[in-house]
């Protein structure tokens, strides 16, 4: 009899409750042995999705990386890492009969098809969850989702008053009552995962492994204290410590969010808590938000209208024009400068900020009038943060059909605001050439919103 300790969510050693599974048990000769496993889902990076496919193969690679570096870190220990591909539920169920197990224990996820996964496992095994990447994912602290407030402000308020999180565990050291096989036991599971190899570059994008995240953390919060000014910063377009940058680690499960919280605290005690070091919180209680309110609403997020209104899961349909439209606001090349550069952006790295996605999003939902659940599957596509929760979460708040009401930017205004003098569109969008904020005027052929009139008029005013 085994155990099989399913990492997909937790490729990580620090603060990893699952790795200790079975460690304070008193009589190492007892214990079972356990298997840490992988499962790179098949149709999470090789499906479609409304015609389009469900993951960049940047994001594929960055999976990938973060697989092979958690492999490496567990054969530091002698602990061998079974990597699987293919269909989940398929893949388990085969590699639990094979190794004769008895227990699984896994992540608690947010997503539908996650959740559906361990439900359908759950009735052939005894299968465990611990909620690892939750703030309040331990039992006094989790919300009940009955009682769950669907607006973030009465969550927050709900929430506030105690601020608890549940704390961060220490980085991960094997036990003598932990039997996990070893890497020369497991290889022979693997086969079927060496398909994938000639997609794994070295592509080394920041933040994939665990090391480059818990390196990024220290850079931003201890080496240059930027978290000092975040709340002024926050809302920039590039640069390197204008933001965290946790989001990609944070989704991919390498970085720990309670540790993260446990840091900002350790710096406002040691250094000095502000408005800004509130403020990361505060974002990352954004994050918590969705996580429950996905868990609350589950697969109605993915429906037209998602939380609101009746359940259609009919996908999106357009005419031929809006078919135009979508496809030059993917490929950034709507004639709107602000708005095609920081989707050349998100092509390029894979990443925007989050002033950024909220001008694409409410941009091509409001003005283009395309179905939002289509800009979700192609962020989906791109984002090497992608996360269930955060972003169909985000795009369904924009549209109106999520946590609040309708959420319109006015394009133009938002460019003077946060790049007046054009920089950011300058710097993604080479073939402009205007030297001043005029090189935000839209092309010719762009169908101006009767709303942008008087801010369009504003890009040639000659005073500052
Ligand atoms: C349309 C749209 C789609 C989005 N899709 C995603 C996504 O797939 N994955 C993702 O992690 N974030 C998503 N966000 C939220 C936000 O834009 C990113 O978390 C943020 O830009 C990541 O950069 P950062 O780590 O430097 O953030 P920081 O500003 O440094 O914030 C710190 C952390 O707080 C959390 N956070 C911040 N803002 C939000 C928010 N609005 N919602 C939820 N969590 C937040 C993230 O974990 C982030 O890493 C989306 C926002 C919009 C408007």
């Amino acid at each position: 009899m085994t155990c099989l300790v399913l990492l997909d969510q937790a490729l990580r050693l620090h603060d990893n409750p699952l790795l200790w599974y079975g460690a304070a048990a008193d009589n190492s000769a007892d214990s079972q042995p356990l298997v840490a496993v992988v499962c790179l889902d098949k149709s999470a990076f090789f499906d479609q999705q409304y015609g389009m496919a469900r993951a960049s193969l940047l994001r594929l690679q960055q999976q990938l990386q973060l697989i092979a570096d958690t492999e490496q870190a567990l054969g530091r220990f002698n602990i061998g890492l079974v990597t699987l591909f293919g269909e989940p539920e398929a893949e388990i169920s085969h590699l639990a009969g094979l190794l004769q197990a008895s227990q699984i224990i896994a992540a608690t996820p947010t997503g539908y098809r996650e959740q559906q996964t361990l439900e359908k496992l759950g009735r052939r095994f005894p299968v465990t969850s611990v909620d690892v990447n939750s703030l309040l994912g331990i039992a006094p602290l989790m919300p009940e989702l009955d009682n769950l407030p669907d607006s973030f402000s009465a969550f927050r308020k709900q929430r506030e008053p105690m601020l608890q999180v549940a704390p961060a565990l220490a980085q991960y050291q094997p036990q003598p009552s932990q039997h996990w096989l070893t890497p020369a036991e497991t290889r022979v599971f693997s086969e079927n995962f060496r398909q994938l190899a000639p997609f794994s570059q070295p592509t080394l994008q920041p933040g994939s492994s665990e090391h480059h995240a818990l390196q990024r953390l220290d850079d931003y919060i201890w080496q240059q204290q930027a978290i000092s000014y975040y709340k002024q910063s926050r809302n920039s377009l590039f640069g390197d410590y204008y933001a965290s940058k946790f989001s990609a680690p944070l989704a991919t499960g390498c970085l720990s969010v309670r540790y993260c919280w446990q840091q900002i605290l350790d710096y406002e005690q040691q250094i000095a808590a502000n408005e800004s070091t509130y403020w990361l919180k505060f974002e990352l209680l954004w994050r918590e938000f969705f996580r429950w309110q996905f868990r609350k609403y589950s697969k109605a997020w993915f429906s037209r209208n998602a939380i609101k209104g009746p359940l259609d899961f009919s996908p999106p349909a357009l005419t031929v024009a809006k078919q135009l439209h979508f496809k030059n606001w993917c490929a950034g090349a709507t004639g709107v400068p602000f708005i095609d550069a920081n989707m050349r952006l998100l092509n390029t790295t894979g990443l925007m900020s989050n002033r950024g996605r909220q001008n694409v999003a409410s941009f091509l939902i409001h003005d283009l009038g395309v179905d939002w659940r289509l800009g979700a599957a192609y962020f989906e596509q791109r984002l090497l943060d992608y996360d269930v929760a955060s972003n169909w979460g985000n795009w369904a708040y924009i549209a109106g059909s999520g946590n609040s009401g309708e959420r319109q930017f006015n394009v133009i205004k938002q460019a003077l605001s946060y790049d007046p003098d054009g920089d950011f569109v300058r710097a993604m969008l080479p073939e402009l050439t205007a030297h001043d904020r005029s090189i935000h005027q839209p092309a010719a052929e762009v169908k101006v919103p009767a709303h942008w009139q008087s801010w369009l008029a504003k890009l040639t005013d000659k005073k500052p």
